[in-house]
């Protein structure tokens, strides 16, 4: 039977006019103009030969083994590095409920996946604990024989954390940028007590969603003090924290190089006050440099995706919350997989589909990233999911 392509349609890219450097200067929304990409460039379909290898490897010889999956691109923070307040704000559209994909058509589409290699699926947003029912796509996707995990900003975890854990899911990655409340209040610009999030990762750790992961973004001027506090705190907690460098993604943070705390420094902060020693990675493609505190007090990590890139591990792909496939968090545009889902193509055709698009991907933002890359339209973060 002949394969049906998917993928035909040609690239059109949204916004061609770079974004004010300051987002408060000008009122614009880009990542409207980023949902309304219908689909990336175009992909010939592959060979069926090439398909029946597995893992699927791209042009750069990496295999598909994670996928993250947006459940909604709501949120009840605003950080400020992620969805500052003046641009998503009370006039901002959102998907309508109708686009999202229903979580059968989640389910489907990740069983596709895993059927093809996948070992890891992550749910993310926008803030996944907002879409409603939640625990019953962890219960569709907890069947799948996949490592379960999802990133959360902990506000509503201590409500759901047992529901959670009751429907499947392993573990949770709590994201959290200071542990005094006038730095994390800034940070989330909506006013939300840290002591709340920090009873969420109380609530998860009790339910049983443990080792977790705590992330931090870390910010220049605005929570460096974090990195020494929230490593101290966590020591000997068993839960391991991760600082993140502060990313160009999207197009509405106003990021400069210069806001970049690089992961060298934060380590050093760190080891000063209790010698560090390097871990190795648990995987290949490991996202986050491992250390060990040299006491046996614990772990932390860095994710040093602006001055270390890791493009050439890079496993991941991201389903958006319409259903469109990235194959790199700086995209521009994705592909679409809603609409052949619901005009009814076969899961041959799908997988054919996903498989055309990874054994083209090429991506590798984070190497050849520039101050100029930096300003050029690219779907927000909290569309596609972090
Ligand atoms: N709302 C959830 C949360 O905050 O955990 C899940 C989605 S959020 C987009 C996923 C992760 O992306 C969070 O850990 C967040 O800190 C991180 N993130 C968002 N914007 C970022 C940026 N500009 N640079 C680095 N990390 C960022
Ligand atoms: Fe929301 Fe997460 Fe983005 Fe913060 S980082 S605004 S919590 S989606
Ligand atoms: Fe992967 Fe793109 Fe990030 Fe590189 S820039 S690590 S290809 S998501």
């Amino acid at each position: 039977m002949p394969r049906k392509c998917l993928l035909g349609l040609p690239a059109i890219l949204g916004n061609a006019s770079p974004p004010p450097p300051s987002v408060t200067a000008t009122r614009i929304i880009p990542v409207v103009d980023a949902r309304a990409v219908p689909t990336g460039r175009t992909v010939a379909p592959a060979r069926d030969a090439d398909l029946a290898v597995l893992p699927w490897h791209d042009r750069l010889q990496r295999p598909l083994r994670d996928l993250r999956i947006s459940v909604t691109d709501r949120c009840n923070f605003r950080c400020v590095y992620c969805m500052p307040k003046d641009v998503f704000d009370a006039d901002h559209v959102y998907l309508p409920h109708g686009d999202l994909l229903s979580f059968e058509e989640i389910a489907r589409v990740a069983r596709i996946f895993v059927d093809a290699g996948v070992e890891k699926i992550r749910l993310t947003g926008g803030e996944p604990l907002l879409r409603r029912h939640i625990e019953r796509l962890v219960e569709m996707l907890a069947k799948l024989p996949v490592d379960l995990t999802l990133t959360t900003n902990g506000a509503l975890l201590a409500r759901k954390a047992q529901a959670l854990r009751d429907a499947g899911l392993a573990r949770v990655t709590v994201s959290l940028d200071a542990l005094d409340d006038p730095t994390f209040r800034r940070m989330n610009d909506v006013d939300f007590p840290v002591q709340d999030v920090l009873d969420g990762i109380d609530a998860a750790a009790a339910a049983g969603l443990a080792p977790i992961k705590v992330n931090a973004v870390i910010r220049r001027g605005w929570n460096e003090h974090a990195v020494t506090q929230m490593a101290g705190y966590f020591r000997h907690s068993g839960h391991v924290v991760r600082f993140i460098e502060y990313m160009d993604v999207g197009a509405t943070n106003g990021w400069r190089m210069d806001d970049v705390v690089p992961a060298r420094e934060m380590i050093a902060a760190i080891d000063a006050q209790w010698p560090l020693e390097p871990v190795a990675a648990h995987y290949e493609g490991e996202v986050a440099q491992r250390w060990r505190y040299r006491d046996g007090a614990g772990e932390v990590g860095v994710i040093a995706s602006v001055t270390q890139a890791f493009c050439r591990d890079c496993t991941r792909a991201r389903l958006s919350t319409d259903g469109k496939l990235y194959t790199c968090l700086f995209a521009t545009s994705g592909h679409d997989l809603r609409g052949p889902l619901r005009a009814g193509a076969d899961d041959a055709a799908l997988r054919a589909a996903i498989g055309s698009l990874w054994l083209a991907r090429d991506d590798r933002y984070s190497e050849v990233r520039t101050a100029a890359t930096a300003r050029a339209p690219k779907v927000e973060m909290s569309y596609i999911g972090g």
